[in-house]
């Protein structure tokens, strides 16, 4: 997946990872400088993508929470990991899962 990493405008203590995604979206997360957070997006076609700290153990929850409660049950994820860099020269983590199905709207 290409990721394009950049500061939002007069945020440079904050980065945001996005992606150009097949179905036509551009979903977007974001990390802060210095905090232990991670926040995420989950497209309309089923993939999901955080960005932070601990993003991958962050994703592996987040699916299991939504399989325990019935959401996505039928779907079986492509779990990624991998850093950016963030503008001010920290490795950021990243993680994705891809639906191996794309969800039907
Ligand atoms: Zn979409
Ligand atoms: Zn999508």
């Amino acid at each position: 997946m290409e990721f394009i990493v950049r500061s939002p405008k007069n945020k440079p203590d904050v980065v945001e990872v996005r992606y150009d995604c097949d179905c036509g979206c551009k979903p977007r997360a974001r990390y802060t400088r210095g905090t232990d957070e991670a926040n995420h997006e989950h497209c309309c076609c089923g993939i999901v993508h955080f960005v932070g700290a601990h993003a991958e153990e962050k994703l592996v929850t987040y699916l299991q929470e939504r399989r325990a409660s019935g959401e996505d049950a039928d779907l079986t994820y492509d779990l990624h990991a991998e850093t950016v860099e963030a503008p001010w020269g920290e490795s950021v983590d990243v993680a994705y899962g891809l639906p191996e199905e794309p969800c039907e709207h």
